[in-house]
């Protein structure tokens, strides 16, 4: 299913496994409503009744195919290469600092988890108010207002937007949420723990903290706002809360109101802290922004960044859907989403406790602004 579109699910977009895994509960529930028999439905595909299946030819046929489906699991486990590798074959250069990006990293993390409207967030705030404006940015909050979607009691959320140069011709747009989500409900221990978002939410943050050492000098024709998205996933259930508040304001905003200069483009930095990185082509970004994901993987390919790989793996609802769909920016969203990793009996991170700075790393968020920078100046 297109998830995207019937339920805003986000990196909710699931992979074929996951997606497996939740039709295979949805007939869990189809069957305890009598809608489905357990038998005739296994993981969203019909199944024969035994009764019916037979014999000798039979039993041959299911090998063969069991065998084939075996070979081709092995073949893509095997494709996928080891475990742990550097995101680059060669060095990063000294000026994008690993030790500095995965500092700010685990300074983020340190203030504990920064759900939309708490007392972390404001503090989180200030520190990156603060930040960016010592690196030469002009900071402006963008504020508004929703209904906490447990209480309805009125929660304050705010975009953080720092711009170098808004009025040069080429404008370029870079940006991340910066809330956490406010539970780990992924996690099979304990969902309700917590969640303090070390790579979805931190890392992408981090990130731009990291590139923002890089704006002071750029190219004479060239201006870049930095965006820090609130309320990507102030969500406590899913299926009725909705994602993405603070980049469907922003779209809003940008289209009712369009400023003088247009972004040429945009960059979505989420979970690009991943120790294990590997950043597949996302499709929704091939299919709003290919030229702008094409330029930066083949910036990837000449530094010799083998964490991009140029192939496409999922398809993911995020902050760069209202960008594209809304506001017509050309946003590509980079992200890993298999955190760690693919593959069977592999760990998951994502929205669990183990979401921490110890599975990120600073060589993984040094790449990704080595890439997205060297990109930005060939623009
Ligand atoms: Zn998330």
């Amino acid at each position: 299913m297109n998830s995207s579109k019937q339920v805003p699910v986000v990196k909710n977009s699931r992979s074929p496994r996951q997606r497996r895994a939740f039709e295979a509960s949805a007939n869990v529930a189809a069957e305890k409503q009598g809608l489905v028999h357990a038998d005739t439905a296994v993981n969203g595909r019909q199944v024969e009744p035994k009764s019916r299946r037979g014999g000798f030819w039979g039993a041959l046929l299911g090998g063969g195919i069991g065998l084939v489906i075996l070979m081709f699991l092995v073949i893509r486990e095997m494709d996928r290469g080891p475990d742990v590798s550097s995101p680059a074959l060669g060095a990063i250069p000294a000026e994008y600092k690993s030790d500095r990006a995965f500092g700010y990293l685990k300074a983020l993390c340190d203030l504990g988890p920064r759900p939309s409207g708490s007392a972390q967030m404001e503090r989180q705030q200030q520190l990156l108010k603060k930040f960016f404006e010592s690196q030469g940015a002009a900071v402006k909050m963008q504020s508004f207002e929703i209904r906490h979607p447990e209480t309805g009691v009125p929660v304050g959320l705010s975009n953080l937007i720092a711009s170098w140069h808004p009025n040069r011709p080429k404008r370029f747009l870079f940006c991340a949420h910066y809330d956490t989500r406010p539970f780990p409900d992924r996690d099979s221990v304990n969902p309700r723990g917590v969640f303090v978002g070390a790579n979805d939410g931190a890392s992408g943050v981090a990130a731009l903290m990291e590139l923002a050492h890089q704006l002071s000098v750029l190219p004479a024709d060239v201006g870049v706002d930095i965006v820090l998205f609130d309320g990507e996933e102030f969500v406590f259930e899913q299926g009725r809360d909705d994602y993405f508040l603070g980049s469907t304001f922003f779209a809003e905003k940008y289209k009712t109101q369009p400023p003088a200069v247009p972004y040429q483009a945009g960059v979505l930095l989420d979970m690009v802290g991943d120790r294990e990185l590997k950043i597949y082509y996302e499709l929704n970004s091939l299919k709003y922004a290919r030229s702008v994901a094409r330029g930066i993987w083949d910036t990837a390919k000449d530094l010799g960044v083998s964490a991009f790989v140029p192939r496409s793996r999922h398809n993911i609802d995020d902050d760069h859907i209202p960008l594209n769909k809304i506001a017509r920016i050309p946003t590509v969203d980079l992200i890993d989403f298999d955190y760690p990793r693919p593959g069977f009996g592999a760990p998951k991170y994502w929205h669990t406790e183990q979401d921490i700075p110890a599975n990120c790393s600073g060589d993984s968020l040094a790449a990704v602004v080595w890439v997205v920078h060297q990109w930005l100046q060939r623009q």
